[in-house]
């Protein structure tokens, strides 16, 4: 199985909630657990303008590129603007495309970044400039790859970018399991939505999850599953309010990549948010949902 991953995936955001050296961490410790060798990494290529533009409004892209958002576009952001910003989120989208045609390729294929789930097609919100994982799937469906896919996402926030861009698209389900009392609001509905009280343990999480999937995949037969991934459900996040443990997160990871792989349907993975207070765990997680991935990719 393929690990899609570049150093360009930091963000450079210096001292910030956001850990985006968090990238590079996971995929050291993917190295030196001998979960990947080497050779098991792929380095992606930027999106191109025209991918990013199957998603994204041509004047927000201008905007981008040239370094003319406005302050309130900037604070909605949440995170600081650079080149080096602009050139990740770009590297990232192209790594969520590969990531896809390689799990279309081999069944299970992971991308160590992305998942940045709260950009909208003329704006960014919630420290997401693009939508990596809609522009991917944009590109799959232009390729002809693909015609349908599913989006589960388990970050501990809605899905709010992915639920409106593919709001009126039969083609895209999208799934989003989430603490209700959270950013980001309003939260346009997803294809469905589980909203989860404060405080949420395994034992209900995973119940609500499994009877999510089953659901979801139980009215629409996908092509290709994407997988956001966060790692801020767990109960140590200083911006979740769930109270998943670090096996409850596993088992997470067991259940989407099960309820897919049974299925034959196609995995890609993208990582999205992690806030532990302790950045060990959050790459901790990351490194464990790979782990598993690749348990599910079945000796590729
Ligand atoms: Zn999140």
């Amino acid at each position: 199985m393929k690990f899609v991953y570049s150093d360009n995936y930091d963000l450079n955001l210096g001292d910030h909630v956001f850990p985006s050296i968090k990238y590079k961490l996971t995929a050291e410790k993917l190295l030196r657990d001998g979960v990947a060798r080497p050779e098991d990494f792929v380095e992606p290529a930027p999106a191109s303008d025209d991918d990013v533009a199957l998603v994204h409004h041509r004047e927000y892209i201008r905007k981008l590129k040239t370094g003319t958002l406005s302050y309130l576009e900037i604070l909605r952001l949440e995170i600081p603007y650079s080149p080096e910003l602009i050139r990740a989120v770009w590297v990232a989208a192209g790594g969520s495309i590969l990531t896809g045609q390689l799990a279309l390729r081999d069944g299970v294929a992971a991308n160590v970044g992305g998942g940045f789930h709260h950009a909208f097609p003329d704006h960014g919100e919630g420290f997401c400039v693009l939508h990596d994982v809609a522009i991917a799937i944009r590109r799959l469906q232009k390729d002809q790859t693909i015609e349908r896919a599913m989006t589960v996402d388990c970050d501990v926030h809605q899905g709010n970018g992915t639920a409106d861009i593919f709001a009126a698209d039969p083609t895209v389900f999208t799934f989003s399991i989430h603490q209700e009392r959270n950013y980001p609001y309003p939260k346009p509905p997803s294809d469905l939505d589980i909203n989860l009280e404060d405080g949420t343990g395994d034992a209900d999480y995973l119940a609500a999850l499994e009877r999510g999937l089953k659901q979801a995949l139980g009215k629409f037969q996908p092509d290709l599953l994407f997988y956001i991934a966060g790692a801020d459900p767990y109960r140590e996040d200083q911006l979740g309010g769930l109270s998943l443990s670090l096996g409850g997160l596993a088992e997470r990871d067991r259940l989407v990549l099960g309820e897919a792989r049974a299925r034959g349907i196609p995995v890609a993975v993208t990582l999205a948010g992690g806030y532990a207070r302790r950045l060990e765990d959050t790459v901790l997680i990351h490194a464990t949902t790979l782990r598993i991935a690749k348990e599910g990719a079945g000796g590729h």
